[in-house]
């Protein structure tokens, strides 16, 4: 039987070696916010800026060269990962918010007309809400939203009243940042095909997750940012099906993108990907981000799956005991993501407090404030898990929780 060997999982990562405030280990549970980066991840970054930083696609030395043959290596890997058809379906960028906002104002821009509208869930986070709204402001669309109940799940019968003859897209999260819950994506792509609407799934929170696979599951977009997958910072991905991405205009302009440049005769643009990836990106995080998909990989995703589940439901279950506790969204699938608040507790004050004890969470909105005002909380505080994460930590989580509830109650 495989099993994760988590001791050696973690060894791989320096910085949980790390003591804070005075001698406490660094008990990390924010892990949704970003994740921590592996050793070969560093090294990686490393090697590059070391042995054969140069800029890409232009030169003809052997460090361009180099350079060249890795990132675009990392863009078939990125391919496998999420099982896409070609490497011309993979375009890198910043990270999610960057390739949500490169679909609304390419695809977004050049597809939709006033009146059409688009889908989006009440989970969602800003950067799948914002965009969408710019749009529509612009060009007169209109932005309906799908609800949520009250264990955080999809209203699926709202959705399919909502899906109708205007309907061009349907934006929404595969794993949500604020509750964990897995939204079914096959399911809803199905239906928004149904009504030839377009399916972009965030997929920011899924990929560190699950195995992801845009075929099976209908998404016409998928975004994803390299930090949180135990990649860099910097580095994101937008999966495009082919055939939309052939039809979509630049969106930023400059190097890299053009195919010929002339000032009497215009500009004629690069093919897909390049199109879309105006100047020098970020090469060194591109091509760590390879080594990252490669590292999660070998881990085996229903390895993490089962592991990150028996964390989910041992924190769960310790934190319920906790008097006043209230966990917002307990979803039938559901990521390793725990928000809650207290009864008697500000979530700051919980935030702070905790954090003289090591352990790192979240409090806030969690980019998701009309989902915190569905459920009537201006804030919650967030522990989310990550694979290096294991069940003493949790119940250290949980003890140092319960004192530091009490200590707020006075
Ligand atoms: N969508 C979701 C669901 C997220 O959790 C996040 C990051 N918190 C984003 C989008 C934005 O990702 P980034 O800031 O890396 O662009």
């Amino acid at each position: 039987e495989l099993v994760l060997d988590v001791e050696a999982i973690r060894a791989q990562f320096p910085i949980l070696a790390r003591r804070v405030h005075g001698d406490q280990p660094l008990l990390y549970l924010d892990n949704a916010a970003t994740s921590q980066t592996p050793q070969p991840v560093l090294d990686c970054l490393q090697d590059y800026y070391g042995r054969y930083n140069a800029n890409i696609h232009r030169g003809l030395h052997c460090l361009a060269d180099e350079a060249t043959a890795a990132y675009e290596q990392s863009r078939d890997t990125v391919r496998e990962f999420v099982n896409a058809e070609s490497t011309r379906e993979i375009v890198f960028t910043r990270g999610t918010t960057e390739a949500i906002n490169l679909v609304a104002q390419s695809w977004g821009r050049s597809q939709l007309h006033p009146g059409d509208e688009i889908l989006v869930s009440h989970m969602e986070h800003h950067s799948n809400i914002v965009p969408w709204q710019l749009l529509a402001r612009e060009l007169d669309l209109k932005l309906h939203v799908i609800p949520v109940d009250e264990q955080g799940v999809l209203d699926m019968q709202a959705y399919r009243q909502l899906l109708g003859e205007r309907t061009r897209l349907v934006a929404v999260s595969h794993v949500s940042n604020a509750l964990g819950t897995i939204n079914p994506i096959a399911e809803m792509s199905t239906l928004a095909h149904q009504h030839d609407a377009v399916m972009m799934v965030d997929g920011a929170q899924a990929v560190p997750h699950q195995r992801v696979d845009v075929q099976a599951l209908g998404a016409d977009f998928y975004a994803f940012s390299g930090h949180k997958v135990y990649g860099p910072t910097g580095v994101g991905v937008l999966y495009g099906r082919a055939a939309l991405l052939e039809d979509m205009p630049p969106w930023q302009g400059g190097g890299e993108m053009i195919s010929t440049v002339s000032f009497d005769q215009g500009t004629t643009f690069a093919d897909i990907p390049h199109r879309f990836e105006a100047g020098t990106p970020a090469i060194a995080e591109v091509i760590a981000l390879d080594r990252a998909l490669r590292w999660i990989t070998n881990l085996h995703f229903d390895l993490i799956e089962d592991w990150e589940k028996r964390l989910l439901t041992h924190a769960t279950e310790r934190m319920q005991a906790i008097e006043g506790m209230r966990i917002i969204g307990n979803a039938p699938h559901k990521a390793a993501v725990i928000s809650f608040v207290i009864e008697g507790a500000h979530a700051q004050d919980i935030g702070l407090l905790i954090d003289q004890f090591g352990v790192a969470i979240r409090t806030g909105h969690h980019c998701a404030q009309p989902l915190l005002n569905h459920y009537g909380l201006e804030a919650t505080c967030r522990a989310s898990f990550a694979v290096y994460n294991t069940l003493e930590e949790v119940d250290h989580f949980v003890d140092a929780l319960e004192r530091v509830v009490t200590m707020v109650r006075g």
